[in-house]
């Protein structure tokens, strides 16, 4: 059988096969009234499908052994971008035929406050695109797949000026940062931000940073990104493995934005005085669940700053996104992968090594799948 009644993707549910998900057939969730189905093209790959396949954010079995129906396996991919195949009946936002991108959220309420008020990334009731149960039990299953079905809100609109293996990083990992980037330096004369971690994230948080009129700094392990970061457009560079980094830094940022995976080599005690006064430290990082911050209160008292957290971005947000990297001609540094139960595991891999410069999107998919 395959598709409407199938889809195909490249599935696990034992973290010891992280990094070799297996090609399968399974369920899609039950079609809602209001939900699409994507016919894959291209999907990204984000170091939280890592912690995800892994199973590093949770003390409890993958979500997928117990869904109440559908696969009890696992397929990642939430950055992805394809062809609106089949649309249900109250479907508005979009038509058969339309490019999309697909985020890492695939469905929330659409009535509380947070739904109403371009926040639906914090909806109670969101659900992820991958591995997240529904209300009926379903777990989410994501794109490393021949298709994928999500609420139509979730699928936006992709400008027609960009390829499709640089939009599908913007659709998490560019849109995780742009939001809140937006929101902690909009209406600032002369902000300046700094981005720590230089990843997939880190690497589209400087550019996005940058279109949105701020002076940049990178700030990154040691120096081996250096001259990348300064064609992204980082004005600074600061090696956190270099002694006194963080010389001449008090009272310097309007955000400090951390896209790394780990808190190991992150100092907050040194990191916080860099903010101005009340200004905020926003983590949008999400590190193995046995991993947590070390900071000292005395840290926060002389600037009287903040720390925080950031979730993925609203419909809007991932609108204005696009609309940003169109204007301002930015592209995230991809290096495209064939997808094949091969080339996930390459990705995944190469992503777990460090060993990306700084995202993989995975292609081929109508090739491979015979879409
Ligand atoms: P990448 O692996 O591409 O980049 C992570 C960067 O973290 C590295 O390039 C590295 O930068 C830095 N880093 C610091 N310490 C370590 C360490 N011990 N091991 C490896 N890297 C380290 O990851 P992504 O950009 O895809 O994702 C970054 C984080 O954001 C992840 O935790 C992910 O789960 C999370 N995320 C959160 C979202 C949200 O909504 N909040 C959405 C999407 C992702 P350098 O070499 O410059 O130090
Ligand atoms: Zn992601």
């Amino acid at each position: 059988m395959s598709y409407p009644e199938q889809f195909q993707g490249f599935a696990t549910n034992d973290p010891k096969d992280w990094a070799s998900p297996k090609l399968t057939s399974y369920q899609p969730k039950n079609f809602g009234a209001r939900d699409v189905d994507i016919e894959v093209e291209c999907c990204g790959i984000c170091a939280s499908e890592l912690f995800a396949l892994k199973n590093g954010w949770s003390h409890e079995p993958m979500a997928c052994l117990s869904s109440k129906y559908g696969p009890k396996t696992q397929v990642v991919g939430h950055e992805v971008v394809g062809k609106i195949v089949a649309i249900g009946p109250e479907v508005t936002l979009c038509k058969v035929g339309d490019r999309v991108g697909l985020g890492a959220q695939a469905s929330s309420c659409m009535k509380c406050s947070r739904c109403t008020s371009n926040n639906e990334q914090y909806c109670a009731k969101s659900v992820g695109t991958y591995c997240d149960p529904y209300e009926d039990g379903y777990v989410s299953q994501g794109g490393y797949a021949s298709h994928v079905r999500a609420h139509e809100q979730f699928c936006f609109p992709v400008p027609p000026e960009i390829p499709s293996e640089f939009v599908a990083p913007l659709q998490c990992g560019g849109l995780t940062v742009f939001s809140p980037i937006k929101r902690n330096i909009a209406g600032k004369q002369n902000p300046r931000v700094a981005v720590i971690g230089i990843g997939g994230l880190g690497h589209m948080a400087i550019m996005i940073s940058k279109a949105l009129g701020a002076e940049v700094y990178a700030i990154s392990r040691g120096y081996s990104k250096k001259e990348d970061a300064s064609k992204m457009g980082a004005d600074h560079f600061v090696a956190t493995g270099e002694k006194d980094w963080n010389k001449g830094l008090d009272d310097h940022f309007d955000l400090i934005l951390n896209c790394a995976s780990s808190t190991t080599s992150l100092d907050l005690n040194a990191l916080l005085p860099c903010l101005k006064v009340n200004c905020n430290f926003v983590s949008v990082g999400l590190p193995d669940i046995g991993e947590d911050f070390n900071v000292k209160p005395f840290s926060f008292f002389h600037n009287g700053c903040n720390m925080g957290s950031s979730k993925l971005g609203s419909r809007e947000e991932a609108i204005e996104l696009m609309q940003l990297a169109v204007e301002h001609n930015f592209r995230p540094w991809v290096e495209t992968l064939k997808v094949s139960e091969a080339g996930v595991s390459e990705g995944l891999t190469r992503l777990d090594q460090g060993d990306v410069r700084y995202r993989f999107t995975l292609t081929g998919f109508h090739e491979f799948f015979g879409t």
